[in-house]
């Protein structure tokens, strides 16, 4: 297969400030390249260094990588912790009365936690998870809304070495039945109403038709957050129990469970934005060194920090960003309920001036439907609290970047675009924010330790600038460890043959710069192949995307007979959706403005309007449904992560 060709180009780049690189925790570019070549020199000792001094070992282990059955490798395999000992015992002796979690509700109000109160939390819920039976590698699956006891449930497993399966609470009772019987799940952890965006979200309702709808039998007990005051549904007693039934008298404290380095802390399913959802499996140690070594590589974390990730727990982001790295370091973390929107765009801006929040943390689709509803609410509130900006999620278009960078970072925060992947754990290509220089649309260069390359069909390192295959090389510690229950497809979705099984393939298509800069081009399952040229969806729709009137785009493949396939594009304009002649007038200038950026082999061969593009719950674009719409076909693939059904049939209308 021929490589893949970039034809974007973006120029501007934002070295760090001196003030920010003064204080940065990796300072300056030589201090990022020390890193590196002491992870090149002596890769087990460098990572071994790092898991001796970032976590708190019951039992040291003695061997740090263990590569003899590849790719199933293990870290520090003889080494035993508790990943909740962690995130709150070592902490009390300074910290006791440090906030931990500062939790907004969807209607603002706000609740204030600190480290001694999350750890009398946890603890009872453990004991409660204990009086009900459940034990060290047990599954527990947790269907919460965003909120302090989702944290606590997720913690309380780990403290009792049971395993969870986190089930974003906006998946539907067909998608959590499918969880629950892959991961044979003994308990069900949920709320009996979740609030967002002040609609009431029927958690424990979708529970009940989840397990009456079969399969289901491994789930003997389902524990009930009382969230709403709201009326209570149907009970099943015996299987049914509040959570505040469940803790009420527990001890405040409980031993850690002290488990293996390897032994699973959790299973997360993929949001399924390419097909059939994989039960990813993590370790305990590896992975919460990835959490911890991230927060302070790539957040750059100091003890004032107020860190805030807007993403739900139900996601990879919420996990590492959210449920454990913020806690493993000691941090003060923001925990919001609700949606951007509500009750205007102004949210997350009015909460980042109320908070005083420093670290802000979410996705280019938020960013890009915030400016969307209001570009110049940011100037309204005080965001002089920030020091550093992140995103996470999907590729973020240059302009959306820009905006980003001077409406909400005032010029003035470094942006961390990080790449990575439910599967790897923790960040892999982000910038190091007082070391790198960013440009926008580039997620930079590698963090330390971690062998990214990107290659050819035959492993081969392609030329900088001709785009590829991203690989990870070597193994690393916060790396998924295998599929639950299929090693098999695990194999071969990740290690394939073509690179002698060494190589992780990551799935996404990037391209390098002459300065080594990554950019990540899009999913190599939506490479559009136009007269002989393989090209990614990120350039084109970014190109689209820095026009005047483009909020957001999405550019897919259609077969053609003599192209081999042509380039339809689904626009969402900041304005109203056009219709008739002043459509038509757009699609001529949008694919003039397309041809001018980046080329004619780039220009869209059809355009079409919607008021939004269909995204997963986690808010990223559905190639795989758009190019079903632009080929006319009947939808039938499977649509139960999507968020925004309807808005397909706006997009099967042609101008
Ligand atoms: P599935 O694997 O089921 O299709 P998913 O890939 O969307 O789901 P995640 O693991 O949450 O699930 O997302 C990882 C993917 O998101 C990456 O492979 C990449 O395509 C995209 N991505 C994440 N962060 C970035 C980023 N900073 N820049 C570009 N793409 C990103
Ligand atoms: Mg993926």
């Amino acid at each position: 297969m021929s490589s893949i060709d970039s034809v974007l180009t973006e120029t501007r780049v934002f070295p760090p400030s001196d003030a920010f690189r003064l204080q940065a925790n990796v300072s300056g570019l030589e201090a990022y390249h020390t890193l590196c070549e002491q992870a090149n020199n002596d890769y087990e000792g460098f990572w071994g260094q790092l898991a001796r001094e970032q976590l708190s070992w019951h039992k040291p282990f003695t061997q740090v990588l263990d590569e003899r059955n590849p790719p199933f490798y293990r870290w520090f395999g003889d080494g035993e912790l508790n990943v909740s000992y962690n995130c709150l015992d070592r902490h009390l002796p300074l910290l006791a009365n440090k906030l931990a979690i500062i939790f907004e509700s969807d209607n603002g109000t706000v609740t204030r936690v600190t480290y001694a109160e999350l750890y009398r939390r946890v603890c009872q819920f453990a004991n409660g998870l204990k009086s009900l039976g459940i034990t060290k590698g047990d599954r527990v699956v947790i269907y919460m809304p965003m909120s302090i006891e989702a944290v606590v449930a997720m913690q309380g497993c780990a403290r009792i070495g049971a395993i969870h399966s986190v089930v974003f609470g906006g998946f539907s009772s067909k998608s959590l039945q499918e969880r629950i019987i892959d991961a044979k799940a003994r308990l069900v952890v949920t709320a009996n109403e979740g609030v967002r965006g002040g609609k009431l979200v029927p958690l424990k309702a979708t529970v009940d038709e989840a397990l009456a709808a079969g399969g289901c039998d491994s789930v003997e007990r389902v524990v009930v957050y009382k969230r709403a005051v709201h009326e209570d549904g149907p009970w099943q007693i015996g299987r049914d129990i509040w959570w505040h039934d469940l803790v009420k008298g527990k001890p405040e404290h409980c031993e850690p469970t002290w488990v293996n380095a390897e032994d699973p802390l959790f299973i997360l399913y993929t949001s399924g934005s390419t097909g059939k959802p994989k039960g990813v499996q993590h370790s305990s140690a590896g992975y919460l060194l990835g959490a911890i070594n991230t927060m302070r590589w790539t957040f750059d974390y100091k003890p004032a920090d107020i860190f805030w990730c807007t993403a739900d727990v139900g996601w990879i982001t919420g996990h590492s960003y959210v449920a454990y790295g913020p806690l493993a370091v000691g941090a003060t973390q923001l925990i919001f309920e609700g949606v951007p929107t509500y009750p205007d765009a102004g949210r997350f801006w009015q909460m980042i001036e109320q908070h005083k929040v420093t670290t802000f943390y979410t996705a280019p689709t938020a960013i890009r439907s915030l400016i969307k509803l209001g570009g110049d609410l940011p100037a309204q509130y005080d965001l002089s609290s920030l020091r550093l900006l992140g995103t996470v999620g999907e590729p973020i278009n240059p302009e959306a970047w820009v905006w980003y960078h001077e409406k909400v970072g005032g010029g003035r925060c470094p942006i961390v675009d990080t790449w990575w992947q439910t599967e790897t754990g923790s960040h892999m290509i982000t910038p190091l924010p007082g070391a790198v220089a960013t440009k926008p649309g580039s997620c930079t260069l590698p963090l330390p330790g971690i062998q990214a390359d990107i290659v050819d069909e035959a492993g081969f390192p392609v030329e900088n600038g001709k785009g590829g295959f991203l690989v990870i090389k070597r193994p690393f510690p916060s790396q998924v460890r295998t599929l639950w229950n299929d090693p098999e497809r695990f194999k071969k979705a990740y290690f394939p043959e073509e690179y002698n099984g060494k190589y992780y393939l990551a799935g996404d298509s990037a391209h390098r710069d002459e300065q080594g800069y990554f950019w990540i081009m899009g999913r190599i399952d939506d490479v559009l192949n136009v007269s002989g040229h393989r090209l990614g969806t990120m350039e084109i729709e970014s190109a689209l995307v820095a026009n005047p009137l483009v909020a957001e785009a999405a550019v897919v493949g259609k077969p053609h007979e003599i192209k081999g396939e042509s380039i339809v594009a689904f626009v969402v304009l900041k304005g109203p959706r056009p219709s008739g002649d002043e459509a038509r007038q757009i699609i001529a200038n949008l694919r003039e403005w397309v041809g001018s950026e980046i080329g004619a082999l780039a220009k869209p061969d059809e355009i079409r309007f919607g008021d939004n593009l269909p995204k997963t719950r986690s808010g990223k674009i559905m190639r795989r449904l758009l190019r079903a719409i632009a080929k006319g076909e009947e939808i039938t693939q499977d649509v139960s992560t999507l968020e925004n059904p309807a808005i397909l049939q706006q997009l099967q209308e042609s101008v």
